[in-house]
């Protein structure tokens, strides 16, 4: 059975980066368009052109270099924005204007000061003089979920009348529920003469955490473009996460049976870059992307993973393009994950020497929470050469190397490292912490069975 395709509409550079802390130079923005077009998004919605000679410049030169994907410039409802975007787009293969005009009451009276008959006539002539220019028209109501509903069928019905390809419906303010946005969809689709003929599109924000679930429910009720952003960046709480989205219907073609072009080995990679450029960095557990998504700690779900990854993971990580499922070395870990990671270092050891090194292994985990290999070297240098001391924080002084830069919890240091060890980072422990009494109860982690109960 054929699945219908969904149109995935990147805003990154757009939407995305209006985003405090997310502004990209040209260059930047060149060159993450060059890698939304390996991800394999359709449209790429390059700038707002009116906005500032940057972002004419950006949607110009992705508009001249990118032969594949629609390149989308955004225009208020006003003569001349749509010809400012209608310039920046003239090397582009595929243009598309993207035509926008509040609709709402609230917007028409406080931010537009114009009557619901002006912004009707408003909207019809701005996506009149777009057609003109050029074939492929997207006309968005901004603030539709809190528009009248009567009247957001007459904008959307008189932009298609106008010659509207596209008609995206946001959730400017992240304000709607799925199931009330999905209705709005249908309605849409009862109520509008001609919307049969046209791309319905979604286009959610996250204030209340709901962007992803209400491009999906839109996706249900009909729509068949999705607008999104890479690491779901956007204005405030940010728009619908695009990873989330293309994963959710992968995973789950049994609720969501459609199509999307995207290359899944590039998410990740195209997650790196942005947050590379931005400087702003990704969640820790954000899902799909973020460094946390594919790793375990838990005793029992290492084991776990160890025995069948299809115990703990839904989708692998090489599905998004992350290298490798990481099995974090912390204090949860068990015998297992130990002995393998041991294993993966070159080295293999009989029960009771590793009973010795994973001893030791809970009392520094405990200290640094993440037992990175070089410091595990090091334990198993003791334990094979035979340095009895019990007292893992070394009484050579020079143990446990400063942990890599990627361990930025300024709190990993326990108790049990000293007071001398109570601030930032764990890696300043390393050399000053010789005396640090420890005082973990060995025996109760003596059995694998009690390993596991740590992580369930
Ligand atoms: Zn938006």
């Amino acid at each position: 059975m054929e699945r219908p395709r969904i149109t995935i509409f990147d805003t990154t550079l757009r939407d995305g980066e209006q985003s405090p802390g997310c502004s990209m130079n040209v260059q930047e923005k060149l060159r993450l368009a060059q890698q939304l077009d390996r991800l394999g998004v359709d449209v790429i919605e390059a700038g707002f052109p009116i906005a500032s000679d940057g972002d004419f410049e950006a949607v110009q030169s992705i508009a001249a270099s990118l032969r594949r994907p629609i390149i989308a410039g955004l225009a208020r409802a006003c003569t001349g924005d749509v010809d400012r975007a209608w310039q920046a787009l003239q090397g582009a293969a595929r243009p598309r204007i993207h035509v926008f005009l509040a609709t709402s009451d609230i917007h028409l009276k406080y931010k537009l000061r114009i009557t619901r008959e002006k912004c009707l006539e408003q909207a019809r002539d701005a996506v009149r003089h777009a057609k003109s220019l050029c074939p492929d028209v997207e006309f968005s109501p901004e603030d539709a979920t809190r528009t009248d509903v009567a009247f957001l069928c007459q904008v959307v019905e008189a932009a298609i009348a106008a010659g509207a390809t596209t008609v995206n419906i946001p959730d400017t303010v992240g304000y709607s529920m799925p199931e009330e946005y999905g209705n709005l969809i249908r309605t849409l689709r009862e109520k509008v003469a001609g919307i049969d003929k046209v791309t319905i599109s979604t286009h959610c924000h996250n204030d209340l955490g709901l962007a992803v679930a209400n491009s999906l429910a839109g996706v249900q009720a009909g729509a068949r473009q999705v607008e999104c952003a890479i690491n779901g960046i956007g204005e405030r709480a940010g728009n619908a996460s695009l990873e989330e989205i293309v994963m959710a219907m992968r995973v789950r073609p049994d609720r969501y049976p459609y199509e999307t072009a995207i290359a899944g080995e590039h998410l990740y990679p195209s997650s790196q870059m942005l947050a590379e450029i931005t400087r702003v960095p990704v969640q820790p557990n954000k899902a799909i992307i973020g460094r946390n998504a594919f790793a375990h700690e838990a005793g029992i779900h290492q084991d776990g993973m160890l025995k069948n990854p299809l115990t703990y993971e839904i989708m692998t990580p090489q599905s998004v393009g992350v290298p490798d499922s990481r099995l974090v070395l912390g204090k949860h870990s068990g015998r297992h994950a130990l002995a393998l990671r041991c294993e993966q270092l070159g080295h293999q050891f009989e029960r009771r020497e590793l009973d010795e090194i994973y001893r030791r292994f809970v009392v520094l985990a405990d200290r640094i929470k993440k037992v990175q290999d070089s410091h595990l070297l090091e334990l198993i240098q003791d334990v094979a050469s035979g340095n009895v001391s019990s007292d893992v924080t070394g009484s050579k002084g020079k143990k446990f190397p400063p942990a890599a830069a990627t361990l930025q919890f300024p709190r990993a240091v326990s108790a049990a490292a000293g007071a001398n060890a109570s601030d930032s980072h764990p890696a300043q422990v390393s050399g000053s912490a010789g005396q640090a009494s420890v005082s973990i109860p060995f025996t109760d982690h003596h059995s694998e069975q009690e390993d596991y109960l740590w992580g369930v």
